[in-house]
């Protein structure tokens, strides 16, 4: 009996160490290409299990629907014409002849780029929160002399395996040096939806691989006795696309006089100087399967044209077309995003549950820029009074 006790004994401050939980920690997870609808195939237990528990509902993205002005406006609560991030692609006139690209590391790991809104992160830090970044896009770049904790190059071949277990061990670390707030992203079922299409079993392969990572990340969390404050998003859906319904550019105009910033669901057209007017007279007229305007004519509801890096004229595909310059330099059937931010199968993945989340609240489609507040809440940092997004448009998700 005193043998026991004495076991006891010995073993309780590491028990204790090891169940330490401080207060919770805030993780946001990004799943690149998580159409809000994949939740509804039954192939996810772990995310379904985490927003029958917590918040849930469809986002909308903002246009333009792709990978890295959405993950921008995420974290930073302003859409693209405003985080500065106005695609995956582009040019600057204050910095002529280079093409900011997702590709071309010389550029995006640019501050240039990145520097016309704030991330989640760099608030966290300068009020004193600890912050670490399991990969995501514009937080391998120093906003002024700030950058979070820990952060790492992004490396597209580092496993989802080894992204959450780096995750978790941040997690392991003693309170005074784990970070109180984390990002962790994952590229994978992008990648599928991209190659075989939203449809594919290739997606659903990918979506039930992720689900097991999150589910590995809440387990670990648990293990450790850390207790998470989740935010789970997409930064914009997929649609299924083919060669059959392909526009090229080149039947209307010849090719040396623009340069397509970006081509597929929309197409960014700046035109060469001097032949500004022929290149509109091609392009601003009616055409089946797309609408090209002057970015100063695009629908207020997008939000977008004002910024400089927007290019002159913008061509937005019908949903499911693809607009290339040229004939396809490899097949176009899989699938796409970059439409319409009005199309339903743009929409987003959003789960939040922890203790700052409402259970069981079912949001109606809201715009993602409002996740940033919602972000704040859970750290404890003020509203951006100057964001798009507002609290109040994700106040349901919010514990009372
Ligand atoms: P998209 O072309 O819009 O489908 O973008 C998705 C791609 O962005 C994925 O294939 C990722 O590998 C890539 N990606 C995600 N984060 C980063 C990053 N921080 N730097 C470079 N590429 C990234
Ligand atoms: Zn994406
Ligand atoms: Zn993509």
């Amino acid at each position: 009996m005193r043998l026991i006790l004495l076991i006891a004994a010995l073993l309780l401050p590491v028990g204790l160490a090891a169940k330490e939980s401080g207060r919770p920690v805030t993780v946001l997870v990004g799943i690149d290409g998580f159409r809000a609808d994949y939740l509804d195939r039954g192939v996810t237990p772990r995310l379904s299990k985490l927003a029958a528990e917590g918040a849930t509902g469809p986002m909308r993205p903002s246009f333009p629907t792709k990978t890295f002005p959405n993950h921008y406006a995420l974290v930073t609560g302003k859409r693209p014409d405003r985080n500065g991030i106005t695609g995956n692609s582009m040019i600057d006139p204050r910095r002529p002849g280079v093409m900011f690209s997702l590709g071309n590391a010389t550029q995006a790991l640019d501050p240039f780029w990145w520097g016309e809104a704030e991330p989640v992160w760099i608030t966290a830090e300068r009020a004193g929160i600890r912050t670490a970044t399991m990969f995501w896009p514009g937080s391998e770049v120093a906003y002024g002399s700030t950058r979070p904790s820990d952060w790492l190059r992004y490396d597209q071949n580092v496993g989802n395996v080894q992204r959450v277990n780096t995750l978790i061990d941040w997690l392991r670390r003693p309170t005074v040096i784990r970070p109180a707030f984390a990002t962790i992203y994952f590229d994978t079922v992008d990648t599928a939806g991209h190659r075989f299409g939203p449809d594919s079993a290739e997606v659903n392969a990918a979506l039930a691989e992720v689900d097991a990572r999150v589910g590995d990340l809440v387990d670990g969390a648990a293990k450790l006795g850390v207790t998470l404050n989740l935010v789970i998003v997409a930064d914009h859906g997929m649609r299924a696309t083919d060669d059959a319904r392909v526009i090229q550019l080149d039947t209307l105009i010849d090719r040396p006089s623009y340069i397509a910033v970006e081509t597929g669901p929309y197409a960014a057209i700046e035109p060469v100087t001097g032949t500004d007017d022929r290149v509109a007279k091609a392009l601003l007229v009616p055409h089946e399967h797309m609408n090209c305007t002057r970015k100063e004519d695009l629908p207020e509801r997008l939000h977008w044209g004002t910024n400089p890096r927007v290019a002159a004229i913008i061509c937005i595909a019908e949903a499911g077309w693809t607009i290339l310059s040229g004939p396809p330099m490899y097949p176009v059937k899989g699938g796409a995003h970059g439409y319409d931010n009005a199309d339903s199968e743009m929409r987003a993945l959003f789960i939040a549950r922890g203790p700052a989340f409402a259970k069981g609240a079912r949001l109606a489609v809201f715009d993602n820029v409002a996740v940033a507040a919602l972000l704040r809440a859970a750290l404890g940092l003020p509203e951006d009074a100057d964001a798009d997004g507002k609290l109040a448009d994700v106040q349901e998700a919010l514990r009372r």
